[in-house]
Parts: structure tokens; sequence; C-alpha cells
């Protein structure tokens, strides 16, 4: 009896549940239960300074995506990596903190929606922010606007504090 119930937790098949989003390390805004749920990746929540900080690789508050250990290593690879997290899953939103200026890896490339939003225009929409929101900011919102403000942008969206 005591054998055959100790056989059962011991044969206990692991309970492997499904991955849930976890709350955003950043804004934290949204439970993990709510719809609203996100990661950094895909917060659109800007900070006083307009960007998003954190990893959105890692969606840890703990480094910037600079700084971040799992980035891809070959040149190739990681120029596809930093297009898809600096500038594809941003479309629309506030850009991810970093010495890197998005609209350097903006050469021929579009994003399938739209650009990401200045950090100007991160500011103004704050108070009002509501996950899931895209921005049109007349800046960035095409690439001929891109490459028109690029001089203004290469500035402007970049991270110039420490700690990236
Ligand atoms: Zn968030
Ligand atoms: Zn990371």
């Amino acid at each position: 009896m005591d054998d055959d119930s100790e056989d059962e937790d011991r044969s206990q098949p692991l309970v492997l549940a499904e991955p849930q989003p976890r709350p955003c390390a950043h804004c934290q805004i949204y439970g993990r239960e709510d719809a609203n749920s996100h990661e950094i990746r895909d917060c659109g929540y800007g900070s006083k300074l307009g960007d998003v900080p954190g990893c959105p690789l890692c969606n840890r508050m703990t480094h910037y995506y600079d700084g971040c250990r799992k980035r891809k290593r070959s040149p190739a690879d990681r120029r596809h990596e930093d297009w898809k997290f600096l500038v594809e899953y941003r479309s629309g939103l506030p850009p991810v903190r970093t010495k890197m200026a998005w609209p350097d890896l903006v050469t021929n490339m579009q994003p399938t929606h739209g650009f990401p939003i200045t950090k100007d225009m991160a500011l103004q929409v704050r108070d009002n922010h509501r996950h899931g929101t895209q921005y049109h900011d007349p800046l960035t919102r095409t690439l001929g606007d891109v490459r028109k403000n690029l001089e203004r942008l290469r500035a402007s969206e970049v991270f110039t504090g420490m700690g990236c």
C-alpha cells in the first residue's frame, strides 16, 4: 500500500505548463492573466526618456539590449536580430533603449507594419498609453520620411547615457 502510493508519486508525470507571457519587466502594468500581458519586446509604454529600457530578448531590466549575452555572435545573424528587435517589432512603438541608431539598420528594408516612433512622440502619448496601440509619427511614417529625417533621427533616437 505504502509502496504503491510511493511508486505513484514517483511516476507522476511532470506537468509542463503552457509557457505563459510574463508580465512586462519594464511597465509592469498588466498582470500575467491580463489579455494585454506582454513582454518588453512588445512594450509600447515609453519611459520618461521616451524609450523602452531593459532587454527585449530576456524581458529583464538588469541590462540593456546592447549588453545582452544572448545576442547572436555572427555579424550577419546579429544584423538580422538587431533589425527584428529594434525595428520590426517596434512598428508604431517607442524605440528600444540602445546606443545603436535604428535608422542605420534601415537600408532598403521596410518593416512589415511600420517604423518605430520617435522618443518625442512617445512622450506625447505616454499618459494615454494603452497596450496594443500603434502610433504614426510623421518623422518615421514611411521609408522616405526616415531617409529625409535620417540625421535628426540618428542623433535623437540613440541612448547617450551610461549603462548599455
Ligand atoms: Zn510593457
Ligand atoms: Zn538580454
